[in-house]
């Protein structure tokens, strides 16, 4: 990467600009070439360094292999996507909330789920049919039977569907009732059924894979925007890291606040997999909210000690209730929605 610095600059801001370098870990030679005056630094910036290195007054431009040509960028759509689903809005000025069980597990349980959080106002339901499950020998979904049962509950209740394509078999039957196909965090770097859901008409809430950087999530949205579908949710649930409490992965929060400056993508955060325990999700998710996330995907089960998959970290609905008051007040502070309400300040 190569700073270019103006010709007046002044030695001072110079100085300021080296010690930066400095702490940023770079090493870095300064040149000059014809009249220009210039920092070359080793390795790849990361993107918030960019914009940090050209707020010195000294820094005429800064030169990076780093490019932004792909679609996903801001650079190449003027304004936030926003994504309209189930009557309501993902993106700009409104924070969303979708929340369900993990799994469709009968007709009883979608129903019982889908009108308690019917009546807190939930408008986008999810539940999954195929289920990516660690081991083979756990619950695998109910597959089509899953998304009949979530088609006659999502009428009843007037809620779209969020549901995941597992496999690039099934797209077909997904797509004839989702409204919302999520594809999950194990197949974030999926390329071929990425590719297929770019040619699809219908939003896709991608997860990022685990050990996924910001760079390659990204990336695995621009495979599905590159075949025409820019449709895309981008989802922040967890990533692999050397912690070994008891939390299933790291919510990284400074993902979404490089992504939402970096993209025009909505983003969302699912705590429920990310803290895969019950009692983390709240906070999980006003901080979310907070970060400036577009929206949070929560599980929720009524009987969670009888769940077929994820029970130590579904949320009761009563206990979904009080998060959306907070939800619904921080939102307020930056003058957004949540759940298309505005908190009324008093
Ligand atoms: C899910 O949402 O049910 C799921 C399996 O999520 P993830 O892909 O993040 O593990
Ligand atoms: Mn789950």
């Amino acid at each position: 990467m190569l700073i270019l610095l103006k010709n007046n600059a002044a030695e001072h801001d110079i100085t300021r600009l080296i010690e930066s370098i400095k702490q940023s870990g770079y090493s870095y030679a300064r040149h000059r070439e014809g009249r220009t005056d210039m920092i070359e630094l080793e390795g790849a910036p990361a993107y918030f360094q960019l914009d940090f290195f050209k707020s010195f007054p000294s820094v005429k431009k800064v030169v990076t292999s780093l490019d932004f040509s792909e679609k996903v960028y801001r650079a190449n759509k003027k304004g936030d996507t926003v994504i309209s689903a189930g009557g309501r809005r993902i993106g700009g000025k409104n924070i969303e909330l979708i929340a369900g069980p993990c799994s469709v597990e009968s007709f009883e349980q979608t129903e019982r789920i889908a009108c308690a959080l019917s009546e807190m106002g939930v408008k986008l339901f999810r539940g999954g049919a195929y289920k990516p499950r660690t081991s083979p020998y756990s619950f695998q979904g109910l597959n089509e039977k899953g998304l009949k049962i979530l088609s006659e509950v999502a009428k009843k209740y007037k809620m779209a569907i969020v549901t995941e394509l597992l496999d690039v078999r099934n797209i077909d039957k997904v797509c004839e009732y989702a409204d919302i196909i999520q594809i999950g965090t194990r197949n974030a770097s999926n390329y071929p059924l990425l590719k297929e859901a770019g040619k699809l008409k219908k939003t896709i809430l991608l997860k990022r894979g685990v050990s996924s950087t910001i760079k390659e999530f990204l990336l695995s949205a621009e495979y599905i925007m590159c075949q025409g579908n820019s449709r895309i949710i981008l989802c922040e649930r967890g990533i692999k890291t050397f912690e070994t409490a008891a939390y299933r992965t790291s919510l990284d929060i400074t993902a979404v606040s490089i992504i939402k400056e970096v993209s025009h993508l909505p983003v969302i955060v699912d705590p429920s997999h990310s803290a895969g325990a019950w009692n983390l999700v709240e906070s999980l998710s006003l901080a979310s909210v907070a970060a400036g996330a577009d929206g949070i995907m929560i599980e929720v089960h009524d009987k969670p000690q009888e769940a077929l998959s994820d029970a130590g970290q579904s949320l009761k609905p009563e206990k979904l209730k009080p998060l959306i008051e907070k939800a619904l007040k921080i939102a307020g502070c930056f003058n957004k929605t949540f759940m298309g309400r505005k908190e009324r300040l008093k």
